[in-house]
């Protein structure tokens, strides 16, 4: 362990959590199951964290006295989501331990910035290039080709922030739609699967990962997982290797997602890094009840100081979010044997907006449990 490591937390110690949605939820439920305590802050009055912690801040990122008393009043910091004000996470390290380092949050929340640490790595991504202004849309577009996706370079997710070029598609009409702010461009993969690596690394560098996720996206928003993924043996492994290496580059403390696609090449498989989370995923919410240990307790383990386990799965893994209105055929979920349903208490199914998700474990080599009939 680095001798600038804060001791591991005792049991009572407090967590901050910066963000107040169902991923803080979670991982307060999984601190309280350690006999660790969560404080969250969060500027919005309704966050649905706040019901399962003790204690709470409804204040702005930008509010320096909230974020001291915040301070005060924890042990060590993390967040849930990778958009916290740069300013921020540097005002709290500056008073506590803020785990995974924020360094890692400049270096995810610019998608360009993002590709090119990967790319650094030598590890393959779609072809990208930057797009800053007209003239150099137009040579994007000559190296990347199309069709193609421009996604701006910050505050993008859930497919937000993105416009597809078709093949003879107008590639300044997508800018224009995205207000002709920081793109990038990138090559349209034609993916046969999408799958992801959550990956847990401790403060002593170990690092963890779950299994293989695969991954089906509705609208740009994640739908159905399950794990394990059907990709060969070998492809998995280099998956995990992939999210081990971007862990170690990172010097990272906690959970984080690779999400990758799964790409044909003449007769073989490869794989693309599209993205990186620096938290707890979407993605993961099968280790809840498919795993011996989840990503939100692998998370809350690691930034406390405490050791990893590896994840053992407990069968063939199936989770299907509930969004928007969806969360209103909660009652056939909850009447069908073999299935664990998560509701996140939001009081309003706006469309789009993740209300809850639910889980089915099958035996390796049973048959998986049928869902529902609609
Ligand atoms: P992202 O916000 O980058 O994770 O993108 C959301 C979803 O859009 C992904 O999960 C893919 O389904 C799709 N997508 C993103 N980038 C590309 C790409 N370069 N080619 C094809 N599909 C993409």
């Amino acid at each position: 362990m680095p001798e600038h490591a804060p001791p591991p937390l005792k049991p009572g110690a407090t967590i901050g959590i910066l963000g107040g949605g169902q991923l803080g939820r979670m991982l307060a439920q999984a601190a309280a199951k350690l006999g660790l305590h969560c404080h969250i802050f969060s500027p919005e009055s309704d966050s649905c964290a706040f019901e399962v912690v003790r204690r709470s801040t409804i204040a702005d990122y930008s509010d320096v006295a909230a974020l001291d008393a915040f301070a005060a009043d924890c042990d060590v910091i993390t967040y849930e989501f990778e958009n916290v004000p740069a300013q921020c996470a540097a005002f709290l390290k500056s008073r506590k331990p803020v785990l995974p380092d924020p360094a890692v949050l400049e270096r995810t929340q610019d998608r360009l910035i993002e590709k090119d640490f990967v790319s650094a790595l030598k590890i393959p991504t779609a072809p990208y290039a930057p797009v800053h202004s007209a003239a150099q849309l137009q040579a994007a577009v000559e190296a990347v080709g199309r069709p193609a996706v421009l996604k701006t370079r910050r505050l993008g997710y859930d497919g937000k922030g993105q416009a597809t070029i078709a093949r003879n598609g107008d590639p300044a009409a997508a800018w224009r739609t995205l207000r002709e702010v920081p793109c990038i461009l990138e090559g349209f993969v034609a993916f046969e699967r999408e799958v992801s690596v959550v990956a847990a690394r401790g403060r002593d560098g170990k690092v963890m990962c779950f299994d293989v996720t695969e991954n089906d996206h509705r609208h740009h928003i994640l739908h159905h997982s399950r794990a394990p993924a059907r990709i060969p043996p070998a492809l998995a492994k280099d998956a995990v290797r992939i999210a081990e290496r971007i862990a170690r580059a990172f010097d990272y403390v906690g959970v984080l997602a690779v999400e990758m696609f799964v790409v044909r090449r003449g007769g073989a498989r490869t794989l693309l890094v599209n993205e990186i989370a620096p938290r707890v995923h979407n993605s993961g919410h099968w280790t809840l009840d498919g795993a011996s240990v989840s990503q939100f307790e692998q998370h809350i383990r690691a930034v406390a100081g405490w050791p990893l386990a590896k994840p053992v799965r407990h069968g063939r893994v199936e989770m299907t979010n509930l969004i928007g209105e969806e969360v209103h055929e909660v009652e056939r979920w909850l009447r069908q044997g073999g299935t664990s349903v998560h509701l996140y208490g939001k009081a309003e199914a706006r469309p789009g907006r993740k209300m809850g998700h639910v889980t089915r474990v099958s035996p390796e080599g049973g048959r998986t449990p049928k869902p529902p009939r609609e």
